[in-house]
């Protein structure tokens, strides 16, 4: 479990068990700020814990099964438990498993988990309560995330249909946040030490389609709500120590304006890191994938884009065995990979998700061939990834610290971190060296690069 904790007497404590995605730790976030400012404590362990809120994910069946295996863990170890989130929406399939949980809400749903929890564990009323005190890291709402980076999440909902994806089933239409809201938000949490920022929702570039990118005043200018606007307003802000916050883009389809993010990267405005989900490269594979932004000129703006930023690092998601796919089609993807040269792959064998429209289409890969063609696909994304990573052994970069280790034998103190081509929890990291017993978790130091792997680099703090 994941949180923190205040003790003053009789107050309720709640725990929270987050899993899925970071849109799903970001609604984690949120439920349980709302609930410390209703006079709520935070519940380290599952024993202290008045009652147990857990946010599930539904996506997959592995993932579903995952969620009903916690849900049992928090009835074996409290008794006392508040389901809420994506497989919320399948609350007879819970309540078959688990008949004592207290109440099951939806993803999104804030207002009614906060209630259930009101409900079956009511908020003691006492001198103590009104006088909780705020932790100045909380100043931005409590964080599940180190203190450094955050999770900015700037919409929810989707407005595509792809077949294999049930999101807009279960989160609906894109609705953006207000541009205010989100600019407010992120200077709050760059104000509480954070010092990377990422942008997160389900089409980052589709940002304010819904509110006709709907304009807001902000420290005396208008801004849209529009992905270029609030990247060059998130590119100004400024942390404790003058230096801007790394700020990365995450799920951006490649519309034309992400051309115009590009230049941003390269003036040091924007982290030079764009994750986009491609999913495949065959137009056949995309068309029966229905994919938003499936065009034929991808590859070539990559060139442009290296072209304007050639650090740019680029992440992507690809599927293999998607119903129909042939022989032909992933040796098309396999060519385009080569030619793109991606920085970051992550690879997934075609999975069926209950409710997707995928699951109706003919011709569906044997499950050893797709073993088979994930297996080609991770050596090519790998050697690429290696050799990429191998050009930057000699080269000075920026690596911004998550961990700093004990002194071992010799007093030698060594740390992990990342690059800027590196996302939390989902990319490479750098392992450091002989690092200075000042060095702590949020710091960006400029470390020598002397060796790397297939996924990570190895160095040292570079002399000053
Ligand atoms: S863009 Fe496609 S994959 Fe992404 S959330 Fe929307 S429907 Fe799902």
């Amino acid at each position: 479990m994941t949180t923190t904790a205040t003790s003053i007497p009789d107050q309720k404590k709640v725990g929270m068990v987050s899993l899925g995605c970071p849109k799903a730790l970001v609604d984690s976030e949120r439920i349980l700020t709302r609930l410390r400012a209703d006079g709520y404590a935070m519940s380290p362990d599952y024993a202290g814990a008045d009652v147990v809120l857990v946010n599930t994910c539904g996506f997959l069946d592995s993932a579903k099964e995952e969620s009903l295996q916690a849900i049992g863990e928090a009835i074996a170890e409290n008794g006392r438990v508040i389901v809420t989130g994506c497989m919320g929406e399948e609350a007879d399939a819970i309540r078959a498993a688990h008949p004592s949980v207290l109440a099951v809400t939806g993803a999104h749903q804030y207002e009614a988990v906060v209630e259930a929890v009101h409900t079956h564990a009511p908020p003691s009323q006492g001198p103590y309560v009104d006088l909780i005190p705020q932790h100045p890291y909380d100043e931005a709402g409590i964080k599940l995330t180190p203190r450094h980076y955050s999770y900015l999440k700037i919409s929810e909902g989707c407005n595509h249909s792809c077949a294999f994806c049930i999101i807009p089933q279960l989160r609906g239409k894109l609705a953006s946040r207000r541009i205010d809201a989100v600019l407010r938000e992120a200077e709050k949490l760059v104000a509480a030490g954070t010092k990377e920022l990422l942008v997160i929702s389900q089409d980052t570039s589709a940002y304010g389609v819904d509110t006709r990118h709907e304009a807001r005043e902000w420290k005396g200018h208008d801004v849209r709500a529009h992905m270029t606007d609030l990247a060059r307003e998130l590119g100004g802000l400024h942390t404790g120590d003058g230096t801007p916050p790394w700020v990365r883009l995450h799920y951006v389809y490649p519309y034309p304006h992400v051309d115009q993010v590009i230049p941003l990267m390269a003036e040091g405005l924007l982290t030079p890191y764009l994750d986009i989900p491609f999913q495949h490269a065959a137009p056949s594979v995309l068309k029966r994938m229905k994919r938003p932004a499936n065009e034929a000129k991808v590859l070539e703006r990559l060139r442009n884009w290296r072209e304007i930023c050639p650090e740019i690092a680029i992440r992507s998601s690809f599927v293999v065995g998607f119903p129909g796919e042939t022989e032909e089609d992933f040796r098309y993807l396999l060519d385009w990979l080569e030619e793109a040269q991606l920085d970051r792959v992550g690879g997934f064998r075609f999975e069926e998700v209950e409710g997707a429209a995928a699951n109706a289409l003919p011709d569906p890969v044997p499950e050893a061939v797709k073993e088979e063609r994930y297996a080609r696909l991770m050596e090519v994304t790998e050697r690429i990834s290696a050799a990429k990573l191998a050009g930057k052994i000699g080269r000075t970069i920026p690596v911004i610290v998550d961990e700093v280790g004990a002194p071992d034998e010799d007093g030698d103190i060594g740390a992990t971190g990342r690059s800027q081509a590196d996302a939390p929890e989902i990319d490479g990291q750098v392992f450091l060296r002989d690092v200075g017993p000042d060095l702590g978790p949020g710091d960006i130091v400029e470390v020598s690069i002397e060796d790397a792997d297939a996924h990570d680099l190895f160095g040292v703090p570079a002399a000053r």
